[in-house]
C-alpha cells in the first residue's frame, strides 16, 4: 500500500494550459438531489467546478430548480423528468442526495445500462446498487465506488475491522473492474492491483455534505481527462487539504463544507 503524500499527488497533477478553453476540461453531469435534499445537488456540482471541470450540469427535479439557479449560477441545469441527451457529458457522476425511490432506481439502472465512460458512484445510488447486486457486475469499466464504512458494509457484507474492509475492498475492486474509494479518517483507495491511503483531512469533515464535495472534486478530475484512479487519488488528497487549510480559520467543529469548498483553491496552489 503507498501512502499519499504531495510527491505522489506532484507526479500526477497536470498545470492548466494558458491557452486553455471551457472545452478543455470537460463536462460533467451530476445526477443528484431530491425534494428534501437539494444542498446534495448543489454542494456536488459547486465543488466539481471549484476541481476544474470546464463546464457542469447537474440532473434535478424540475420543481426545484430554483434552488441551484440561485445558489450556484455556474451550473447548468437538465430535468430529472425528461429524456436527454447525455452525448456530450464526459464525466458522470450519481447519488448525492438521489433517494431510493422508483425514480432513483431507475436512473441508476439507465446509467448502468446506457453509459460507456466511467460513473463516480456515491451515497444512494451506492444504497440502491446494495439492493440490486446484479447491476454490480455491469458497471462501466473503471467506475468510481465512493462508500463510507456504513455504505461499504450495505453493499458487501458487514465486517468487523478495517483491515477486513480493505481486503474485501481490494477483492470487490478486481472483480467489478472499478476502484473503490473506502471513506473513513484514512481513506483507502484501491483498483485491486494497486492501493493508496490518504494522509490529509480532519474531523471537521465528521458533517453532512463532506462526502458529496468529494463526489464533485473527483468527478471533476475525470471530467478533465485523469485516469480514474488518478482522479480518486486527486480528489481524495486536495478535499482532505482543503479541509486542513480551513482549520487557519475554522475549528473542526465550526468548519462548514462550503467553506472547505472555498479553500480547494489554496489546496491547489
Ligand atoms: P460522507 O460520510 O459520505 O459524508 O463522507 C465523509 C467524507 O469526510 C469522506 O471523504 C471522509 O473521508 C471524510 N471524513 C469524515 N470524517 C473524517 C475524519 N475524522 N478525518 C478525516 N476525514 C474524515
Ligand atoms: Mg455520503
Amino acid at each position: 500500500m503507498t501512502i499519499l503524500n504531495l510527491n505522489t499527488i506532484k507526479t500526477i497533477f497536470k498545470k492548466r494550459p494558458t491557452n486553455s478553453h471551457k472545452g478543455n476540461h470537460g463536462h460533467a453531469l451530476i445526477i443528484a438531489g431530491c425534494k428534501s435534499k437539494m444542498g446534495a445537488a448543489i454542494i456536488t456540482s459547486k465543488s466539481a467546478l471549484r476541481a476544474g471541470a470546464g463546464l457542469v450540469t447537474v440532473n434535478i427535479p424540475k420543481k426545484e430548480r430554483l434552488a441551484v439557479f440561485s445558489a450556484l449560477p455556474e451550473a447548468m441545469i437538465e430535468f430529472r423528468e425528461e429524456n436527454n441527451n447525455w452525448d456530450k457529458y464526459n464525466a458522470f457522476a450519481i447519488g448525492p442526495g438521489l433517494g431510493t425511490d422508483k425514480q432513483a432506481e431507475r436512473k441508476v439502472a439507465f446509467v448502468v445500462q446506457n453509459i460507456k465512460h466511467p460513473i463516480v458512484f456515491d451515497a444512494d445510488a451506492l444504497n440502491v446498487l446494495a439492493m440490486k447486486q446484479d447491476w454490480l457486475t455491469k458497471l462501466p469499466q473503471k467506475s468510481i465506488l465512493t462508500p463510507h464504512e456504513k455504505e461499504f458494509d450495505r453493499l458487501f457484507g458487514i465486517h468487523f475491522s478495517a483491515e477486513k474492509r480493505q481486503q474485501k475492498a481490494i477483492e470487490k475492486a478486481t472483480e467489478l473492474n472499478c476502484i473503490i474509494v473506502l471513506k473513513s479518517h484514512k481513506t483507502f483507495i484501491t483498483n485491486g492491483k494497486q492501493s493508496f491511503q490518504n494522509t490529509t483531512g480532519n474531523s471537521g469533515l465528521a458533517k453532512g455534505g463532506s462526502g458529496d464535495a468529494l463526489t464533485g472534486i473527483i468527478t471533476a478530475f475525470l471530467a478533465q481527462d485523469y485516469e480514474p484512479i488518478n482522479a480518486a487519488i486527486l480528489g481524495v488528497y486536495f478535499h482532505g487539504l482543503a479541509a486542513d487549510i480551513t482549520l487557519e480559520t475554522q475549528s473542526e467543529e465550526s468548519m462548514l463544507i462550503t467553506d472547505v469548498i472555498d479553500n480547494l483553491g489554496k489546496a491547489f496552489q
